[in-house]
């Protein structure tokens, strides 16, 4: 049998044993069922999840329900929504009890005096005109002044298909403002004319997120497999779907087999009861899948299939190191 430290040099096995020592156990909570947005393709909305449950109105329930999470071994907590920022006083709690990482979509400023240190990923979805298509406004004008030069604050930057040829714009845009951009794909869920993928496209995006890695390494926060891996679908000659993902909620999941997955994951509506099927949209035909969290996922949790070659094995390091980053486990 194969072992790590067969594959890995000095510098590589002390990478590995960084990563090793941590031990994620995410969940994701809707924080609220509104948003001051209504972006079109987005997951939340278009999958109906925003009417799943009625929320949860006494912060009394949310503080004791989020004891109990941790209580369940959870230490990340991922907020979504709708906006979680309209709803502080349930981020707060949150907040005080468990690592949290807060989704936002930048519009309304975190006063930082009380949350100094909580990590935030703003999305964005394009260039101006994209973000008007899709979202109504461009936000990155906002919440650019926002946050201008905040470390904890990193762009969760959405490519559509007609991003193709101007990420860097977006890129340096970014850099400018000093923060940190990670990349995902657009999964067209609402079918949007013209923003749903081909395979060249794929491919060309592919290139064009290797390029910016190389262009701007300490802005963005990303690895070649990563793209590889949410461009192709494919991992180790298998391919990502409804029997490989990992990111499905634990309770709810009755596959067999079962395959490699997060451990105790659920994703919570704003209940507190409810549960949605999975980190994204509880409608999405997951062939048609292209959720960033769940691919990198899918990759933390297959270790053990990528003790194969010393590529393999960093390839996940690398993917590791990336989720570490972005929810602040290991520094940028
Ligand atoms: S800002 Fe986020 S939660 Fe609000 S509509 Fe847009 S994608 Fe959905
Ligand atoms: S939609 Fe995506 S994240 Fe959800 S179960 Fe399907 S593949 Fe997994």
């Amino acid at each position: 049998m194969i072992t790590v430290s067969q594959l890995l040099d000095e510098h590589w096995y002390e990478r590995y044993k960084r990563i090793s020592k941590l031990n994620i156990r995410s969940s994701i909570y809707d924080v609220t069922n509104r948003c001051n947005l209504r972006c079109k393709g987005c997951f939340f909305f278009s999958s109906g999840e925003h009417k799943a449950a009625p929320e949860e109105m006494d912060i009394k329930k949310w503080e004791a329900f989020i004891d109990s999470e941790k209580q369940r071994g959870v230490n990340l907590a991922i907020l979504i929504g709708g906006e979680p920022t309209l709803c502080l006083d349930r981020v707060a709690a949150f907040y005080k009890r468990l690592s949290t990482f807060c989704a936002t979509n930048g519009l309304i400023k975190i006063p930082r005096d009380r949350f100094p240190d909580m990590m935030l990923g703003i999305s964005l979805w394009g260039d101006e005109v994209d973000e008007k298509v899709l979202r109504g406004k461009d936000t990155f004008s906002i919440s650019s002044k926002n946050y201008q030069g905040d470390p904890l604050v990193y762009y969760l930057y959405t490519i559509t298909p007609k991003q193709i040829g101007k990420t860097d714009r977006i890129i340096r845009k970014i850099t400018d403002v000093g923060l940190k951009v990670h990349m995902q794909l657009l999964s067209n869920d609402e079918g949007v004319d013209g923003f749903s993928w081909t395979p060249g496209q794929l491919e060309a995006i592919r290139m064009e997120m290797d390029a910016m890695l190389d262009a701007y390494p300490d802005t963005v926060i990303s690895c070649r497999y990563y793209h590889e891996i949410i461009t192709t679908g494919q991992m180790l000659g298998r391919r990502f779907g409804w029997n490989e993902c990992p990111s499905v909620t634990q309770p709810l999941d009755k596959r067999t087999p079962q395959p490699k997955r997060l451990i105790e994951f659920i994703r919570w509506a704003s209940d507190l009861k409810t549960m949605h099927r999975c980190c994204t949209s509880e409608t999405r035909d997951c062939s048609t899948c292209k959720d960033g969290a769940a691919h990198m996922s899918w990759v933390m949790v297959n270790k053990r299939a990528h003790i194969r070659t010393p590529k393999d094995l960093q390839n996940w390091i690398e993917v590791y190191e990336m989720f570490g980053k972005l929810y602040q486990f290991i520094p940028w």
